[in-house]
């Protein structure tokens, strides 16, 4: 053996197997699913490879992956003749985690172990949870590209370091050896074996064996102590890609388990849908929603989308070219029959077939999202949008094709509701509108209490019309590029033409006009008063307890939410002039009206102002003079 060269394990890896054993307590056995299906992957990867390149497959051209305990030593062994490891990949891939955002999301966790261990089922737990059943593991590998003598032996304990050395290995693949802490002799049994690897791969293309014992005469199972017996590797799974069976003869425990396989998830999914077509576009589907947002569902770089087979074979992980960015929590896998063997991403991105493939992709995962928005279950479907909503919505401006279809599935807080609840669809909405009504009222803020509470809804709540309440972050940049579903407009209260169509009648219209006249004098005053603050002083027909408003002039979409959103972005802004709406009927109005020292009708107007900004969460140009001034009035 060459020299031993020392690793450590990048710190998130060791914070992972420091909480690993924590969060498979229960389910321990899950570690069967995690090396199985990398030894899956890393056959399905040469299986690729080797289209293009058979040579690669040598001797050993039938994949198989083996599983044998060893209980003298206590060890259990998995093995594969996948595409192997070569040194340094396996320093890179078995001492870090690769994902995009990992460090962030191992920031983000709490130190409360209960807590993280929950985290840490959005991430996957992988390679790593052999250390919650081995206190050694030891990894052989020969990637398919290397001589027999470069072979690689890692081995870590799991604390902190791993150590790599050379080694030799006759044929091509991995093997990991784990030696089984004294209390998980459990896996050492045959039965326990056999029914934990069909339940994690019977789904899986690749043959799982076992060595088993044939006694040449006897079928007399009890006997075990025959002489002429001998061992022979017997395939214990079904193989049979589960993607490829009719839907009737897959059970739900099935569906499951794939889900497990596919997505890297260790819990169920909420949902699935398993398609198979054929026609003039010949393929298979299998799509599933998960339970739970990723932690990196916001990280740019994330990687998502299908798993790519064509004919059967394994293409591609992360096949986004069939997936739309908004639907990007959706996992599964796509088996075309119509793309050709040797497609490559670049190929995908500008094939017509693929372009169908999304279209239908697409329609389905839609599907699968209204029928469970249907399910009895309703905590079902609320888990979807809690997890998933705002992702959902950026597909009104991705996806105009089946904008109706996005439209029916989101779900809104409303003036209807007393809590901040998201359950509103816009045809609960449509469905509750009086007659005369013909917009949709919405409006977007900062945070819920900040819409709610906001003095743009006091007129149409006096009328007892709902507003939908929106204060998610993408709520403001979606809603300015809709304009309507099902014919009615959307309208955001908060905008300078607020208009009530004949929600306002002839009467009130015309008290309105009544009151801008004879409220003519004051309206001057106040100008006066302000200057160049503002723009104009109006009477306002949407207020009802408050005294004043602004609203922003010129670009009536230009509201509040929407100036922080691209100020925070960086973007220089032309000042912001404002419109003042008063409301006459409101005492404080009265009181300032009656005042007939100019030097404090200045003082009144100015708080007025002052108030409504701050009621519009915007900020205020001289606080400390704000708090003077009515420190003053407090006093007077
Ligand atoms: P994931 O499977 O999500 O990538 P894992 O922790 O399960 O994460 O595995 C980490 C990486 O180690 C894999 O991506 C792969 O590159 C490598 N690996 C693990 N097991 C094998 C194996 N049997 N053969 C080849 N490579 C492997
Ligand atoms: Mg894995």
């Amino acid at each position: 053996m060459s020299e031993v060269e020392k690793h450590g394990f990048q710190t998130e890896v060791k914070q992972l197997l420091g909480l690993l054993a924590n969060s498979l307590y229960s389910n321990k056995e899950v570690f069967l699913r995690e090396l199985i299906s990398n030894a899956s992957d890393a056959i399905d990867k040469l299986r690729f490879i080797s289209l293009e390149k058979p040579e690669v497959l040598g001797d050993d051209p039938e994949f198989r992956i083996r599983v044998s305990a060893d209980k003298d030593k206590k060890t259990l062994t998995i093995s594969d003749n996948g595409l192997g490891m070569t040194r340094q990949e396996a320093i890179d891939h078995l001492g870090t985690i690769a994902k995009s955002g990992t460090a962030e999301f191992f920031k983000n966790l709490t130190g409360d172990k209960s807590k993280d261990s929950q985290l840490i089922g959005q991430f996957g737990v992988g390679f790593y949870s052999a250390f919650v059943v081995a206190d050694k593991v030891t990894v052989i590998s020969r990637s398919y590209k290397s001589n027999a003598n470069e072979a690689v032996c890692w081995v870590s304990d799991g604390s902190g370091e791993f150590e790599v050395s050379q080694t030799t290995k006759a044929d091509r693949g991995t093997e990991i050896i784990l030696s089984l802490r004294d209390d998980e002799s459990e896996f050492l049994e045959d039965w326990t074996l056999r029914s934990n690897i069909s339940k994690y791969s019977d789904h899986i293309s690749v043959p799982v064996q076992m060595l088993e014992t044939v006694k040449p005469e006897s079928d007399d199972k009890d006997d075990k102590k025959e002489e002429a017996e001998y061992t022979e590797w017997k395939q214990v799974n079904d193989a049979k890609a589960l993607w490829t069976k009719n839907p009737k003869d897959v059970t739900d425990d099935e569906y499951k388990e794939f889900y497990k396989h596919v997505s890297h998830d260790y819990q169920d999914p909420l949902t699935w849908t398993h398609n198979r077509v054929e026609g003039s576009q010949e393929y298979i589907s299998l799509m599933y929603i998960p339970q739970r947002a990723p932690f990196d569902m916001f990280n740019r770089e994330q990687k998502h989308g299908l798993k790519l087979y064509v004919q059967r074979v394994f293409i591609m992980d992360d096949a986004d070219q069939f997936m739309p960015g908004y639907l990007r929590f959706v996992k599964g896998v796509l088996d075309s029959n119509d793309l050709p063997l040797n497609v490559s991403r670049e190929i995908l991105q500008s094939n017509k077939i693929s372009a169908q493939l999304k279209k239908a992709c697409t329609k389905k995962a839609l599907q699968m999202i209204a029928k469970l928005a249907k399910d009895e279950d309703k905590t079902k479907y609320e888990t979807f949008w809690t997890q998933f909503g705002s992702v959902l919505k950026e597909g009104l401006v991705e996806d105009w094709e089946n904008r109706d279809e996005i439209f029916s599935l989101l779900r809104f807080a409303s003036t209807a509701n007393s809590g901040s609840e998201q359950n509103v669809s816009l045809d609960d909405y449509i469905s509750r509108m009086p007659e005369k009504q013909k917009n949709i009222y919405f409006i977007t803020a900062e945070s819920y209490q900040a819409a709610a509470a906001s003095p743009y809804l006091e007129t149409l709540k006096k009328k007892g019309i709902e507003v939908l309440l929106m204060w998610e972050r993408v709520d403001e940049w979606v809603m300015n590029q809709v304009t309507e579903y099902k014919d009615k407009k959307f309208i955001n209260v908060c905008s300078a033409d607020l208009d009530l169509g004949d929600l306002e009648d002839k009467a009130e219209k015309e008290e309105q006009e009544a009151k801008a006249t004879e409220n003519k004098d004051l309206l001057e005053r106040i100008k006066n008063a302000l200057g160049e603050n503002v723009s104009e002083v109006k009477v306002s027909g949407r207020l009802v307890d408050t005294p004043s408003c602004v609203i922003s002039e010129g670009n009536a979409m230009l509201t509040a939410q929407m100036r922080r959103l691209l100020e925070a972005s960086g973007q220089k802004l032309p000042e912001e002039k404002f419109v003042l709406e008063i409301n006459p009927d409101h005492a404080i109005i009265k009181k300032m009206s009656a005042e007939t020292d100019e030097a404090k009708f200045k003082n009144w107007a100015e708080l007025v102002l002052d108030q409504a900004l701050l009621a519009d969460q915007r900020g205020l140009k001289d606080p400390v003079a704000y708090v003077k001034l009515v420190n003053s009035l407090l006093l007077a």
